[in-house]
């Protein structure tokens, strides 16, 4: 295999991988090692060329490293693509070889999976490098991290729910739900369980019927979430949703939700603020499945009852993100940056996780 270094500052490592008999052409970035090891998925997707690649991949693996920040997980930021058609081109060749370039880093960057990859791919990562989490809990990992987000989302819910209306009371509050996939189901439960109401919407039908089934969920059309008067509107599907055309629409107090990137530019953050609406920046809000793989990491392997804890500090993150935005008369998109920026600045609390052992498992 090929493997070129590519020198961006502000980025600790970046390596393009290209194995033209396994059809490997692979980018793994590692934007910052500060906090622990970079810990991010492997992403396979259709790039027009490397050049869209590296801007992809760069710009997840900073998210990263702030998401991990404000989540405290003992770990740094890092991401890697595969240019390629998830659909037609994947072959355990393919990740082999991407498991080598991985490999190349040693224990730099531990992989996961994230769009466009499996826990089969990352079975077969597996198969060159030791530095692979988020495997089946057969196999030694933590398993499907969708509960642990929903279980983060929810509490990240309580705590907005708190800040507006002064007391964590869901019974008779309406949440409008963007989508009831993997995570917005458990989600939904948790929510109705706490005597909430559901509205909802998805483009697939399934899911729809689905959520009428365990939710009494209230179906709209996929447009129309947008206008349903709410207490809380909750993105559980796409990216960059709030947007000049649909902020002005909303009739709620509170976005807080699982989708990742929702806003689809950083002054969004300052219309929704405008509006009286409190916003939970998404990468907080959505940390529970990162913070569960990450407890992979602690002595003595992945337990469940050790994550449960760390995941539901999502509640305390969001409490300590909207005081910072108080005080600093900021955004709380602003403030959760800050708060990822000074614990950077502050350093690894404890030793940073050792990087000699691989995975325990
Ligand atoms: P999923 O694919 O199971 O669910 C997404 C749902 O959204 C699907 O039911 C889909 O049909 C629906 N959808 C797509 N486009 C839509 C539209 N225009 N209108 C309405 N519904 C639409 O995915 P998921 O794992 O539940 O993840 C949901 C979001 O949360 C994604 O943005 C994902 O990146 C993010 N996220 C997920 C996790 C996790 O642990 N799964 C962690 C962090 C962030």
């Amino acid at each position: 295999m090929e493997i070129r270094e590519i020198k961006e500052d502000g980025y600790e490592r970046i390596v393009v991988g290209i194995d033209k008999d396994a059809g490997l052409h692979g980018i793994v970035a590692v934007h910052s090692t500060r906090l622990g090891p970079a810990l991010g998925g492997l992403r396979m997707w259709p790039y027009k060329n490397e050049a869209e690649a590296l801007y992809d991949v760069k710009r997840l693996s900073r998210g990263m490293t702030y998401k991990s920040a404000v989540a405290q997980t003992g770990l740094g930021g890092g991401k890697s693509v595969i240019i390629g058609d998830s659909r037609t081109q994947k072959t355990p060749k393919l990740f082999q070889a991407m498991g080598r370039l991985i490999d190349s880093l040693n224990g730099l960057y531990i992989t996961a999976e994230d769009v466009g990859t499996s826990v089969e791919d990352l079975e077969k990562v597996a198969q060159s490098t030791k530095w692979v989490s988020g495997l089946s809990r057969e196999a030694g990992g933590s398993g499907n991290p969708s509960p642990y987000t929903a279980r983060g989302t929810f509490v990240g819910l309580k705590a907005c729910i708190e800040e507006v209306f002064g007391s964590a009371d869901f019974r008779g509050k309406t949440f409008a739900m963007q989508g009831v996939g993997a995570v917005a189901l458990p989600l939904g439960k948790m929510l109705t369980q706490q005597g909430a109401k559901i509205v909802a919407c998805d483009i697939n039908p399934d899911n729809v019927a689905r959520a009428k089934r365990e939710l009494n969920a209230t179906i709209v059309e996929p447009d129309a979430i947008f206008d349903v008067t709410c207490d809380a509107f909750v993105p559980c599907a796409l990216g960059a949703i709030l947007n000049d055309q649909t902020i002005p629409r909303l009739k709620t107090r509170i976005v807080g939700g699982c989708a990742n990137n929702q806003l689809a530019e950083p002054r969004h953050a300052d219309a929704l603020q405008s509006l009286g609406i409190l916003y939970a920046p998404d990468y907080v809000i959505n940390a529970g499945g990162i913070i569960n793989v990450s407890c992979e990491f602690d002595a003595g392997g992945y337990r469940e009852e050790n994550a449960i804890p760390k995941v539901d500090n999502i509640y305390r993150a969001l409490k300590e993100i909207f005081a910072t935005a108080k005080t600093d008369r900021v955004t709380t998109a602003v403030a959760a940056d800050r708060v990822a920026e000074r614990r950077l600045a502050e350093g690894p609390k404890s030793r940073a996780r050792s990087m000699q052992g691989g995975v325990e498992r």
